[in-house]
């Protein structure tokens, strides 16, 4: 059921450049596909950035009750380097390992970085090795259809004969000319009719260990291949939402709308997204420029860039804290001021699942009081169906979090509120805060540390020879699973049998 909507959802979408009102394709089905990392290395903050922006906009769509089929590829072949090799064949030979390798350990980083900030996993997540098969299908019906060639053991897409009919760039809004321009003195151009026509499949160098038999030679598929093939095959030709960050918009996104549209003459997706850069001083945080962070380091702080550590929950709140769509800078001031922003938010709803509403009471309701509450919750779904603007609705929830700490401090009354409004004001707080924004409760609370505590107490109690409280410590202890041990001079402790 969708959600009886407060206002509707409007999203930028980067092909008309308009924020528009979104409307699915076949509601209450929503298709989302989204590029996902290639393979070859660690994430870092930037790429992290751009996915925790989806996992939101995933999960508020499916707050608003659709049935979101939410698909994000994993690159495992075909994105090249600008000296035209494979990233992941390039890796495998630099670290002598099987390119499966590579493969595994970075998807599996890759997982454990996203679960540490609280990202949903995507419903599907499908790679390009896995759907070899389906893109050498593809390429095939562009050849049939005359929008690709083959050349030298290599196909490529035909630029100028898309041109004929359709607009080459329009997502991006590059001009031929200008392209023509920029790669008329690369190298490795001889086998292409037009410098601008990019590789379906490339023929494997003597070297190049991943590498596959066809009719056209032995080689592997080009990376905007593989988007196309798994984004119509999960989610059919025509699908609702197309994102990655800003920097795909060109070739990489271009370049998937030409392949859709040679193999089926329709647009692959409704609505384009686009996440815009983190950056560093100004700059696109890149692994090539070499101004990244890993996620673990900013969490440990152990870069010379970084102050100090900062906790994945306060990171999420840092990345939320800014449109999608607006560069993020990376400071430590910025993130310092997160720290400060979520440890407020994370009290505000400790002390928020704490309130209750009485249960008799004097009504001395203030229609005033409860009319700003509700305003207040609406403002929430208003920012959020702004294109997702995680900025504001973090403002409205603070705007609501003061009612609470009010409440809770007994500065007002809640019998000035009635139950159905307190209701509404505890349920949009949690389900804002936890299930859309998806920041949760983090704490560093170690239990080594607080048994420590409880076994000095329990020292001091000896030595006072308190044994009501010996006693009490001890059996509390044992309905947790720990004994404590009495040793000469000292208290230890161990596992009790269960
Ligand atoms: P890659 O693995 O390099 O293809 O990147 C994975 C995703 O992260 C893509 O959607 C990129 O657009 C995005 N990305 C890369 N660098 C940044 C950055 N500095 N800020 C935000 N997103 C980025
Ligand atoms: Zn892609």
């Amino acid at each position: 059921m969708i959600v009886a909507m407060i206002g509707k959802l409007r999203l930028t979408n980067s092909l008309t450049r308009k924020k528009e009102v979104f409307e699915p394709i076949e509601a209450p089905n929503v298709g989302m596909y989204v590029c996902g990392p290639t393979v070859y290395s660690d994430v870092h903050l930037g790429n992290v950035r751009t996915f925790l922006s989806f996992d939101v906009i995933n999960r508020y769509l499916k707050f608003l009750g659709y049935k979101v089929r939410y698909v994000r590829n994993i690159t495992d072949v075909g994105h090249l380097l600008d000296s035209g090799e494979d990233k992941i064949s390039k890796k495998a030979l630099l670290d002598q390992l099987e390119p499966m390798e590579i493969v595994q350990k970075y998807t599996n980083d890759f997982h454990e970085v996203m679960a540490t900030f609280n990202a949903l996993p995507p419903d599907i997540e499908p790679s390009a090795i896995g759907h070899l098969m389906e893109q050498i299908e593809m390429i095939e019906v562009l050849i049939d259809r005359g929008f690709a060639y083959v050349s030298n053991g290599s196909v490529y897409f035909d630029i100028d004969k898309y041109n004929e009919t359709q607009e080459y760039g329009k997502l991006s809004g590059r001009k031929i000319e200008d392209l023509i321009n920029q790669t008329r003195f690369l190298d490795g151009q001889e086998d292409k009719r037009n410098p601008l026509d990019f590789a379906l499949w490339k023929n494997a160098s003597p070297e190049h260990i991943m590498r596959w038999k066809t009719k056209w030679g032995e080689g592997f598929p080009g990376w905007h291949l593989e988007c196309s093939v798994m984004s119509t095959k999960y989610l059919g030709s025509q699908f609702d939402i197309h994102g990655g960050g800003m920097d795909l918009k060109f070739p990489h996104h271009d370049c998937e709308i030409a392949q859709c549209v040679g193999v089926s003459d329709q647009m692959p997706a409704k609505y384009w997204l686009h996440t815009n850069m983190l950056t560093v001083n100004g700059q696109k945080m890149s692994k090539s420029l070499g101004n990244s962070f890993l996620p673990g380091q900013l969490i440990s702080g152990d870069h010379e860039l970084l102050d100090r550590g900062y906790s994945p929950m306060s990171i999420r709140f840092f990345m939320l804290q800014s449109h999608y769509a607006s560069t993020l800078d990376f400071s430590n001031e910025a993130l310092n001021a997160a720290v400060k922003g979520y440890t407020k938010l994370a009290n505000g709803i400790r002390i928020l699942k704490e309130l209750e509403y009485p249960e008799a009471q004097l009504q001395t309701l203030n229609a005033n009081q409860g009319a700003q509450i509700h305003k207040m919750c609406d403002d929430c779904h208003h920012a959020m169906n702004d294109d997702f603007n995680t900025a504001l609705t973090i403002g409205h929830i603070f705007n609501l979090l003061k009612k609470v700490n009010s409440f809770h401090s007994g500065q007002i009354d809640l019998s000035e509120i009635d139950l159905e409004t307190f209701l509404r004001m505890k349920e949009t707080l949690l389900t804002f805060t936890e299930d859309i924004l998806g920041i949760r409760p983090e704490t560093n609370l170690n239990g080594e540390n607080l048994l420590n505590i409880l076994l000095q107490d329990y020292a001091q109690a000896k030595i006072a020879k308190d044994y009501q409280r010996v006693d009490y410590l001890r059996s509390r202890l044992k309905e947790e699973g720990i004994t404590i041990k009495d040793m000469k001079d000292a208290v230890g402790w161990a596992y009790s049998e269960q």
